[in-house]
Order: structure tokens, then C-alpha cells, then sequence
């Protein structure tokens, strides 16, 4: 579809109508968007207990970390692994973020959560799966807190751009659009994570895009370069998933990556920004 029919279906998302690059303000300095800093959102996949997300606040927020992520919702594709632990675990989160000063990120599956999530959160995560659940997206379209949209797994880049719309719509036009990797025919990672979007959307776009490098390979080696790259090519900012041990997480261990492997990548990551003047 042509950019000029994209822009008709999608006037407020649409760089179009908005020149201007959207900013999220979160306050003491801290934003998203525009030609802001680089922002780190890192984290484990799953809260697993009180004490582990503790630790990993502490330690994501001396290696350069503004957000705290985990998810106390998981949106498992086998049954019978672990859910989440739901409400409590986003208690656990609240604390975390509150202590370390860092602002908290969690992801939302059901329209029935969020109300409730909204006392817990700075930033509600849709996750792939949801990114056509359009009553989620028309619920949060009417809260005040931002929306990290995350790209469906087999999302177009217009489909991707009328999900967020679908928020905007409601009134809520505080949107991070993250790019997660696709399906494809490849075979060799997790999902492939399609960097091309990155300046796209900066074109067809005002809202801010960041790059989730961990579902993107699937391998917790290479967060690093493809973090470098998504920088390179103009990403807001990132999404990591850390564990103290990747080996003993309970999802997404193979991707996660240590305390001392995200000292590596954010050393990476300043030295591309500081080229591409961020
Ligand atoms: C996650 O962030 O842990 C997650 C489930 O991501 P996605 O929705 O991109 O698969
Ligand atoms: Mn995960």
C-alpha cells in the first residue's frame, strides 16, 4: 500500500499530519522520543520472585537502565509452563522501581487488567500476540499512561501502524512502537528481527521506535550486536531481558542476558550513539 493511502487511514499516527517526532515526558529529564538520549528498558522475561527483581533493578539500574521490565502476565505459548504470578508480582515490580528510581514496565493481556495494572505501572507492554486485540488497544487508549506496542509476529509495517492507531484513537497518543522480530523462513534464530522498520517508521511516523534484540535473535549473544545495529539505524532505545542466570531463568533464558553482558552492550551501544549523535 502506498504511503499516501497509509496516511488516510492512519491520521494520527501518521507523520503526515504531525511533523513533529512525539515526546514522552516522564518527568526529571527522563523521555522518549525526538532526539532524546537512548533509552534502556531491561529486566527479566518473567517476575520470578520478589527478592531476583530486587537484585535485577539494582543491577540493570548501575549498568545505565531508566526502566525496570518484567512480566508478571506471560503469554506462554506452551500451557503447562509457568503464567506469571499476576497481581503480586506486580506489587514486586512497584517496589523494585520504587527503590532503585527506576520507572516500571509490564505487559497487559487482558482488557480486565487494566484498570488494575494502572495503580502498579509507568507503561503498559502489549505484547506481539495482542497487537490486533483491539479492545485492549481501544482501553488503553483511553488511560493516561504510555503504551509500548509491541510489532505482531507476523505484523505488516501498516498493519503494525493501525494497532497504534487504534490507541490513538481513544485519546492516548503516548505510543512506543517496538520492533520484536518476525516470522520468516529463516531457521537459525528465534525470529528475525527486521531492522528495516526502524527508519521507516522514523519516515511514515512520529511516534518513537525501540528495539527488543532478545526476542529479535533469541540469543542472548547476539543482543549485542544487533543492539549496535538497531542504534545505528536510529532506534529510540532498547529492550533487553537480564538474568543473574540465564540458565535457571523461567522463560526466555536462552535469550537473557547476565549483569556483566549488559555492561558489554551498553559500552557497544554508547560508542554508536556518540557516531550517530545521540
Ligand atoms: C516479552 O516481552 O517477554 C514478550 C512476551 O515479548 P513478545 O510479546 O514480543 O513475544
Ligand atoms: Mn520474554
Amino acid at each position: 500500500m502506498s504511503p499516501q493511502k497509509h496516511s488516510e487511514n492512519i491520521p494520527l499516527v501518521s507523520r503526515e499530519y504531525h511533523p513533529n517526532d512525539t515526546v514522552i515526558d516522564f518527568g526529571n529529564g527522563l523521555k522518549i522520543g525526538g532526539n532524546q538520549s537512548l533509552t534502556l528498558i531491561a529486566g527479566p522475561c518473567a517476575i520470578e520472585t520478589e527478592e531476583l527483581i530486587m537484585d535485577i533493578a539494582a543491577h540493570v539500574k548501575q549498568r545505565g537502565a531508566q526502566f525496570l521490565r518484567g512480566g508478571a502476565f506471560k503469554a506462554r505459548t506452551a500451557p503447562h509452563t509457568f503464567q506469571g504470578h499476576g497481581e503480586e508480582a506486580l506489587k514486586w515490580l512497584k517496589r523494585a522501581g520504587e527503590k532503585t528510581g527506576l520507572k516500571v514496565v509490564s505487559e497487559v493481556l487482558d482488557t480486565q487488567h487494566v484498570d488494575m495494572m494502572e495503580e502498579y505501572v509507568d507503561v503498559y507492554q502489549v505484547g506481539a500476540r495482542n497487537m490486533q486485540h483491539f479492545e485492549l488497544l481501544k482501553k488503553l487508549g483511553k488511560k493516561k499512561k504510555p503504551v509500548l506496542l509491541k510489532r505482531g509476529m507476523s505484523a505488516t509495517l501498516e498493519e503494525f501502524l493501525l494497532a497504534a492507531e487504534y490507541i490513538a484513537q481513544g485519546g492516548n497518543d503516548q505510543i512506543i512502537l517496538c520492533e520484536r522480530g518476525i516470522r520468516t523462513f529463516n531457521t537459525y534464530s528465534r525470529n528475525t528481527l527486521d531492522l528495516n522498520i526502524v527508519p521507516w517508521m522514523k519516515k511514515l511516523s512520529h511516534l518513537p521506535i525501540i528495539v527488543d534484540p532478545s526476542h529479535g535473535t533469541g540469543a542472548a549473544e547476539m543482543v549485542k550486536p544487533m543492539s549496535m545495529a538497531a542504534v545505528a539505524c536510529g532506534a529510540d532505545g532498547l529492550l533487553i531481558e537480564v538474568h543473574p542466570q540465564p540458565a535457571e531463568a523461567w522463560s526466555d533464558g536462552d535469550q537473557s542476558i547476565t549483569y556483566e553482558m549488559l555492561e558489554e552492550v551498553v559500552a557497544g551501544v554508547r560508542g554508536i550513539a556518540k557516531t550517530v549523535r545521540r
